[in-house]
């Protein structure tokens, strides 16, 4: 009997991981490409919203806080110029923290278990549509055809000029870095967030005790752990405790210029009927303050895969990607306008801080619900 296509995947990130996971389940062919290894370090916060927990139940991971012991999070403050703060205690189940590296190993080991095929070190060079509605995948040492492929490639990917996204050739955005601190010193809160110009620091425990320190910066910033270090000191609280911390127990990550505009969400080429599915980053990024980015990965990776077993896959995924993010996207893009300007933020504060509900109601809001 002829062997149906497999589903192709580009991007080994929570995305692709999570869209790996749930066709294998449903019984598909999966095959995976990722240009680098699985289960690598990466520069994000990695403060997991709560709403995570649906989608590991649905990718079938419901033991994944026994698995990977993340930190609970519960308590979050925002701090600015002139001592200005706002707090937030999350309400209903608490969010998590875990490594990148350790969740992404742990979604990369289930989805073999289920059958995926996952190639690593495998960077996809070409995408082609070819007739029959199936794709012609080259990436590594593989060639495939795929009927139905989910470009799940992150903020940035050597694919984006030949899938003309709108990204591809803008220079401007933000660079970001990341690393951790020794777990010697306790924070006032299980996430510290401060508002500098053009950006944030945050800090927060992971799994094992150490303390991750991510910086989001605007412009043409350095990445490195001395430039970090001088914008600090525009807020007296976060000079004292990164210094109160020491320096950095590993190396520190840098992540090239990107932005958070819109990408694409799907396609379905007009010749041959092939469809192509974006899911995470490659998407749409939601600016990173929130620490809802995994979250709308795993979601959207998801829904893509579930997409691609019903009749009109563009269509569903449309909907069902535009009912999932798009009130978080834009209140998470206004708010985004307000919080890196520290004047605005130090103004603001005092009011927003006096009313825990509001506070909570915006919180409820950049995660959809
Ligand atoms: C400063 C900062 C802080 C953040 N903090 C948080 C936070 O606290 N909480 C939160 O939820 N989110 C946070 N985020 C957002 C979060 O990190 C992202 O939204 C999330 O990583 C998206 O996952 P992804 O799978 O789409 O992309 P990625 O994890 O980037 O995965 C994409 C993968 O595709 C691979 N790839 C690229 N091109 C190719 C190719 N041609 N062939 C094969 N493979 C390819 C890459 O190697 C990569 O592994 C933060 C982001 C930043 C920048």
């Amino acid at each position: 009997m002829k062997q149906e296509a497999p589903i192709g995947i580009v991007g080994g990130g929570l995305a692709g991981l999570a869209a790996a996971l749930a066709a294998a389940r449903r019984g598909r062919r999966v095959i995976l490409w990722e240009s680098a290894s699985l289960g690598r370090d990466k520069v994000c916060g990695e403060f997991l919203s709560p709403e995570v927990d649906l989608d590991m139940q649905a990718l079938g991971c419901g033991d994944w806080v026994d698995a990977l012991a993340p930190a609970p999070m519960r308590d979050v403050t925002l701090i600015g110029a002139r001592s200005s703060r706002v707090s937030l205690r999350i309400p209903g189940p608490p969010a998590r923290s875990v490594t990148r590296a350790a969740l992404e190993a742990y979604l990369a080991s289930r989805a073999r278990k289920e059958g995926a095929t996952l190639l690593e070190r495998a960077p996809v060079r070409e995408i082609a549509p070819v007739q029959g509605g199936l794709v012609r995948v080259r990436g590594g040492d593989r060639e495939e055809l795929v009927r139905g492929v989910i470009l799940a490639f992150g903020k940035r990917s050597t694919l984006d000029a030949p899938l003309e996204l709108p990204r591809a050739g803008s220079s401007d955005g933000f660079v970001a870095l990341k690393t951790y601190l020794a777990p010697q010193a306790a924070l006032d809160t299980d996430v510290e967030l401060y508002v500098i110009r053009g950006g944030y620091v945050g800090l927060n425990r992971v799994e094992d005790g150490r303390i991750g320190v991510c910086a989001l910066l605007e412009g043409d910033a350095r990445a490195d752990w001395e430039t970090l270090a001088r914008r600090a000191e525009e807020i007296p609280q976060l000079a004292r405790r990164l210094a109160s911390l020491g320096d950095p127990c590993s190396r520190v990550r840098g992540l090239a210029r990107f932005g958070f505009g819109a990408q694409a969400v799907a396609r379905k080429d007009r010749r041959t009927g092939s469809v192509l599915l974006f899911a995470g980053d490659a998407a749409r990024m939601i600016p990173s303050f929130t620490g809802d980015g995994m979250a709308v990965a795993l979601r959207s990776g998801r829904l893509a895969a579930e997409a691609l077993s019903t009749p009109d896959p563009v269509t569903t995924y449309k909907s069902t990607y535009a009912r999932a993010f798009h009130v978080r996207f834009a209140l998470a893009g206004a708010l985004h306008g307000l919080f890196f300007q520290p004047s605005v933020f130090s103004a603001l504060a005092p009011l927003v801080g006096r009313s825990p509900r509001l506070v909570e109601r915006l919180y409820a809001l950049t995660r959809g619900s």
